[in-house]
């Protein structure tokens, strides 16, 4: 127990801190005990272990190339031309080669049944932007049989498991020579809890959800990002947001609103109408429907804004002239879940409108998940660079699983090296427990009114359609909502689930990463990929591509452009022969 002036805090110590339990957290810590049995895993979500997070909630499924047709390097030049030319290369070969381990990993040691061929190969699905069909899955709820195979594995382990724990700083060594550890908030009691660690895993899943409409779960509020932007790390690709194009608009008072209907359906041949009924997407792009998320996004947005909306403000699925029954067999999850809202998926319209999905953009790190501060990884969707200015479906939990396993596989060997556990800076424990206090206390306020305007100014000035102008008074806007934020505080004194106190804590952290995305949107002054400037709409000569870095200095968020390194492949040439390099036209959806 280490005492503060605010309060007891207790302590703990572990070899390894894994922070989140999505598909990156657990990787992580199946690695790292079988690569040491011995070593001391802590695994702590701010959620239920294994059933938070967005890998549960993964529906289309794994890209990985594994049948003999295609290739390593035909996945990775997808993911390159994909990501528009920004991603690490060396991350994306990483991802792409390291997926094949990663599908036979889940399927022979772990037992996920993912579907088959009537041959007993894995069946894989045809997904927008990839030039081979090489999605596997488990029907429409992929990742339900992932985390649940591999939550079942990691409980066989002796892991200790934080859960409902809220990670609130990160801790660096009093000698300044790497990380000591996080400071959490045990929501349960509501007490401070100080985890110290030789070395600790970032694996909080990012999630864009200060968005009006968006996708990730409840739990994420990009604490990850936020937390280690404080803690003085370079973020990068942050203007870089994908839009999915088809959330549920099932009105304001469902947390329903927002969440996927999977892109299946559009590759099916569904269409999309405006408020009048009419198919618009023809006059947006050749492939209409199955265009690739971001345009049909983008015209999506368009449709709306230029006053051809439903009464709600979204527009329509239509799936009916594809027959009831079909739509049915071949869509059972979707047609549940439109059902649950209120809509009739095969034989009515339902209504949709985009919705923030993924974060392209996170925490530098290099191939082994490790950062600029000695002892601290990342891995998943709090790490950028993998897939530039778009990430492919399927791309995702490849992502999150991959570097999830290699971040534990390193953790382990960098403790056989001899990491030590460092002392914590107690001044910087006590400025974290200060910040996390400062609601109570102060005068009392609904919170909603402030998360209303952060949702709209988002959805409205950082959006899917960007201005400088509009960006600028989206800053003014944010910085306005950081004082008000500032000066409120929360009903209850009560500390134990006090979820008034950690929805103030998820704006302050959401205000802090709306910042780097405005930051990084006003910096990259061409359109590419999911980044798109109406007053610079074109994308620039590829070869002198650079990409966004975001940090603290002097308590200022600062934005430098940094040059891509074409380590493998140029603009203009691929690792293939022939034309294979360029993605098909999409015949397919790309589901997320
Ligand atoms: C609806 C939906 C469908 C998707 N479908 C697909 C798909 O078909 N294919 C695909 O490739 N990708 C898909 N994705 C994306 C994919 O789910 C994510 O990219 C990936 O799973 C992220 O994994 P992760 O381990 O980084 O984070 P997550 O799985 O999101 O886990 C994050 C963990 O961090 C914890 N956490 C958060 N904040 C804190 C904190 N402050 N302290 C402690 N713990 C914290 C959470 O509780 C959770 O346990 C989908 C996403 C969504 C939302």
């Amino acid at each position: 127990m280490t005492s503060s002036p605010h309060c007891e805090i207790d302590t703990i110590s572990t070899d390894i801190l894994i922070l989140g339990s999505g598909g990156a957290g657990l990787f992580a810590g199946l690695h790292a005990k079988q690569a040491n049995p011995d070593l001391e895993v802590t695994v702590a979500a701010k959620g239920l272990i294994g059933k938070s997070g967005c890998t549960r909630m993964v529906q289309g499924g794994f890209n990985v190339a594994v049948n003999p047709g295609d290739s390593v390097e035909r996945h990775f030049m997808d993911t390159i031309i994909g990501g528009k030319w920004l991603p690490r290369q060396d991350l994306a070969w990483r991802l792409c080669e390291s997926a094949v381990e990663r599908i036979q990993e889940l399927e022979n040691e772990l037992g996920c049944f993912f579907d088959r061929n009537s041959d007993g190969t894995l069946h894989q699905k045809a997904f927008a932007g990839q030039s081979f069909d090489r999605t596997a899955h488990k029907g429409d709820l992929t990742g339900i049989e992932i985390i649940n195979r591999l939550m079942e594995k990691v409980w066989t382990l002796d892991v200790v498991k934080l859960e409902e724990h809220r990670a609130i700083d990160l801790i660096p060594a009093k000698d300044q020579s790497g990380i000591a550890g996080v400071l959490m908030i045990d929501i349960r009691s509501g007490g401070y809890r100080l985890v110290r660690a030789r070395t600790v895993l970032l694996a909080t899943g990012a999630g864009p959800s200060m968005y009006r409409y968006h996708t990730p779960s409840g739990d994420k509020s990009c604490d990850g990002l936020a937390m280690a932007l404080r803690f003085g790390l370079s973020l990068r690709d942050m203007e870089m947001v994908q839009f999915h194009p088809t959330g549920i608009l099932a009105g304001p008072d469902t947390r329903m609103t927002g969440t996927i209907l999977e892109e299946g359906l559009r590759g099916a041949g569904g269409y999309l109408l405006n408020g009048a009924g009419e198919r618009f997407m023809t006059q947006y792009d050749p492939a209409a429907e199955r265009a690739t998320r971001d345009i049909v996004s983008r015209s999506m947005y368009r449709e709306i804004r230029d006053g051809r909306a439903t009464q709600q403000g979204g527009l329509f699925i239509e799936m009916v002239h594809l027959g009831g029954d079909r739509v049915r067999q071949m869509f059972p999850g979707m047609v549940k879940r439109c059902e649950d809202c209120g809509f009739d998926l095969a034989t009515g319209r339902v209504e949709v409108v985009p919705t923030a999905h993924y974060m392209m953009g996170g925490v530098q790190m290099e191939i082994d998940c490790t950062t600029t501060t000695p002892g601290l990884f990342v891995a998943g969707e709090d790490a950028g660079g993998v897939h530039g200015a778009n990430r492919l479906g399927g791309n995702g939990v490849a992502n999150s699983t991959v570097f999830g396993a290699i971040a534990g596989d390193e953790m382990a060997t960098a403790i056989g090296r001899g990491v030590p556990l460092r002392d914590p800076d107690l001044e910087s424990v006590e400025q974290a427990i200060a910040c996390a206090e400062k609601p109570f206390g102060q005068t009392k306020a609904n919170l909603s009114e402030l998360r209303e305007r952060l949702w709209s100014m988002m959805w409205d000035k950082v959006g899917i359609l960007r201005t400088a102008d509009g960006i600028r008074e989206g800053v003014r806007v944010l910085d306005d909502c950081r004082e008000t934020l500032t000066g409120i505080g929360v009903e209850n004194d009560d500390r134990a689930f006090n979820l008034t106190w950690h929805d103030w804590l998820n704006l302050d952290n959401q205000i802090t990463v709306s910042q780097a995305i405005a930051g990084a949107s006003l910096a990259r002054d061409d359109s590419r990929g999911a980044h798109f400037r109406e007053d610079f709409p074109t994308t620039g000569n590829l070869e002198q591509s650079t990409y966004t870095c975001t940090r603290y200095e002097n308590g200022q968020l600062i934005q430098e452009m940094t040059p891509v390194a074409f380590t493998m492949v140029k603009p203009g040439e691929s690792l293939i022969d022939g034309d294979a390099g360029a993605p098909r036209t999409a015949q397919n959806g790309d589901p997320s």
